[in-house]
C-alpha cells in the first residue's frame, strides 16, 4: 500500500546515513544516529488520514510510534520529489527529538527544554518553529535542500 513511500524512504535513509558519516562528531554519536535512521519505517496511520482530510498539506507525522513515519493514505500518490521532501523533513524531526547530540557545535542549531520538558528549537539565538528547525537541520546534517512547491508541500529533487 505504501510502496512508493517505502521505496523513497529507503533511498532517503541511505543518503541521510552517508551524510551523517561525514559530520565532525565522535563515532559513537554518529553510530547511534545511524542505527536510528536504519530502523525508521513508514506506515499508514488513520490519525494522519483524519488530519490530512482537515488540512491537505498534512501528510505525515512522527512521535506517534517510535521510529515510525506515519503517513496518510494519499502520500503514496504524490510525486517522488514531494515524497522525498516529506521523508527528509520527517527524518529531521526524529533526529531533532532523539539525537540532539548530533547537533555539532558549529551547526548553529540547538534544542533546549522548557520547565515542562518540552523541546525548544533555536537557530543561533532565535527560537524557531519546529517545522523551520526540521528543514534547517536536514540541510545541515543531511546536506539536502528542502523546497516548497506551489501547494506548499516539501519538495526535494532527485539525488541520484
Ligand atoms: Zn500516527
Ligand atoms: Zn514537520
Amino acid at each position: 500500500m505504501m510502496k512508493n513511500v517505502r521505496r523513497i524512504l529507503k533511498e532517503t535513509v541511505s543518503l541521510a546515513q552517508q551524510a551523517v558519516l561525514l559530520l565532525p562528531l565522535p563515532k559513537i554519536v554518529v553510530d547511534k544516529a545511524w542505527a536510528t535512521l536504519w530502523s525508521i519505517q513508514a506506515k499508514y496511520c488513520a490519525d494522519v488520514d483524519r488530519l490530512h482530510a482537515k488540512k491537505w498539506r498534512q501528510f505525515c507525522h512522527t512521535m506517534h510510534r517510535k521510529n515510525v513515519i506515519c503517513c496518510a493514505r494519499e502520500t503514496n500518490d504524490l510525486t517522488d520529489e514531494n515524497i522525498r521532501g516529506l521523508m527528509f523533513h520527517e527524518l529531521a524531526h526524529i533526529i531533532a527529538e532523539q539525537h540532539t547530540d548530533l547537533l555539532f557545535q558549529d551547526s548553529g542549531l540547538q534544542v533546549e527544554q522548557d520547565e515542562r520538558g518540552q523541546p525548544l528549537f533555536f537557530m543561533g539565538d532565535q527560537e524557531v518553529d519546529p517545522e523551520i528547525f526540521a528543514d534547517a537541520l536536514a540541510e545541515r546534517i543531511f546536506q539536502v535542500r528542502i523546497y516548497y512547491d506551489q501547494n506548499k508541500l516539501q519538495w526535494v529533487e532527485n539525488q541520484v
